[in-house]
């Protein structure tokens, strides 16, 4: 039998939502991972001094 499901590589749920970097996520890893994303890159906005400090970044 080579019934190969498509999975989350996160929890293993096969109700794939996104393929992000070619891995394939489930809706609650897939938004987790791109809030995480976001949260990253506005970091480094931050610590380059592209957007004002004084902006509040959410911890992820
Ligand atoms: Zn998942």
């Amino acid at each position: 039998m080579s019934n190969e499901k498509t999975r989350c590589i996160v929890c293993g749920s096969t109700r794939i939502y996104a393929i992000i970097d070619g891995k394939p996520y489930c809706f609650k890893c897939g938004s987790k991972l791109v809030r995480l994303h976001i949260v990253k890159f506005l970091s480094n906005l931050k610590r380059e001094k592209l957007i004002p400090s004084n902006i509040e970044i959410p911890e992820p």
